[in-house]
């Protein structure tokens, strides 16, 4: 029996070769790619400007690995989460926010599950499945899109990728699904409003500086000292606050823009004044501001949220320090949708 490849994955060459072979203009291999990338076909049937009969070959030689719903949940405040599934039946989900100010912002996963085990993380409970391919990274974003398309009448504002899994751990998927999400002849956004979050996997920190000095950079820091972050983030082992603020200031030396450190506050564990003054430092001499999250209710972990008090003296020591610094406030909490709770209602 002939093998039979997936379309997405083929390369440029073998393609060249196929439509040489069934006496094909070299001009279809374009119109191919502009189907496949730039309108998000899921199968050949929906090419219009090919014959039948090309249709017929394409199929005989190549698949799509297609990749469906398998849930839309829908928030009080406008948050949509979808439940993707791919064609070996693994799981990871995307939400849709919906800014304050009607801007859309689409927040994709890179893996399903996630090997990290962070404590205070829905997706760490899910376990570890796999990477995504670069092609289902990209077709989260593109339903994102053509979701905001259709209700907001918008494109997507921004992309986060913040979802399920840690992306520097899948790089190179990571990067191909954004040079095609940036590439004028494709989805054509633009990468300064694109931004990576990672705990803090160093190395591929530098690399990402490397590829492309636009795209904005989030780390996850959650605690300022390394015995207490590595209680909640084992990785710490390994990828300790020192190396990270020194990456931090990598990517900073090659983007010039401010890095984003994000800090859940979770009640009695980060969230003192002293805590506050110790992370306005490593914020400082990292050359970050700082994003201050409500810690978002999990299923079976010990944290709880900030209470307000707390939480109101922890944002006044920031402000006498005169950091830069945001308060993100919960987004589709009520469907699980909220940062950290992925994966919290999915079963495996
Ligand atoms: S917080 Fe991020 S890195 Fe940690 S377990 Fe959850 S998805 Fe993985």
């Amino acid at each position: 029996m002939q093998d039979i490849t997936n379309i997405r994955e083929a390369s440029k060459e073998s393609l060249i070769e196929f439509f040489n072979e069934i006496g094909e203009k070299p001009f279809r291999l374009k119109q191919l790619d502009e189907w496949i990338w730039a309108k998000g076909i899921n199968s050949f049937e929906e090419i219009s400007n090919f014959s039948d009969k090309l249709k017929n070959a394409l199929s005989e030689k190549y698949y799509f690995n297609k990749t469906k719903v398998s849930s839309h949940l829908i928030s009080k405040d406008s948050s949509e989460k979808i439940c993707f599934m791919f064609s070996d039946g693994k799981v990871a989900e995307g939400v849709l926010i919906l800014n304050d100010d009607g801007r859309t912002t689409a927040c994709i996963s890179t893996q399903s599950g996630c090997p990290l085990n962070c404590k205070f993380c829905a997706t760490g409970k899910f376990g570890y499945h796999r990477n995504l391919f670069f092609e289902e990274i990209f077709d989260q974003v593109f339903f994102l899109n053509k979701l905001s398309l259709t209700k907001h009448k918008r494109k997507l504002s921004n992309i986060v990728f913040m979802g399920m899994g840690e992306p520097l751990l899948n790089y190179d998927n990571l990067i191909r699904a954004i040079d095609i999400i940036i590439s004028p002849k494709y989805l054509g956004f633009c990468a300064s409003r694109i931004t990576v979050s990672t705990v803090g996997i160093v190395d591929k920190i530098k690399l990402l500086a490397d590829y492309n000095n636009k795209i904005n950079l989030a780390v996850s820091l959650h605690a300022t000292d390394n015995i207490s972050r590595s209680r909640i983030i084992p990785v710490n082992e390994k990828h300790n606050i020192e190396k990270i603020i020194g990456a931090l200031n990598y990517f900073y030396n090659k983007s010039g823009n401010l890095n984003t450190i994000e800090y859940i506050l979770f009640k009695d564990f980060n969230d003192s004044p002293q805590k506050a003054s110790e992370l306005a430092e490593l914020a400082f001499k990292s050359h970050s501001k700082i994003n201050i999250i409500q810690f978002n209710p999990v299923e079976n972990t010990p944290f709880q949220r900030s209470e307000n008090k707390a939480f109101n003296m922890f944002i006044e020591v920031l402000k006498d320090k005169q950091i830069v610094f945001t308060i993100r406030y919960s987004k589709g909490e009520d469907i699980n949708a909220a940062c950290g709770q992925l994966a919290s209602k999915i079963t495996k």
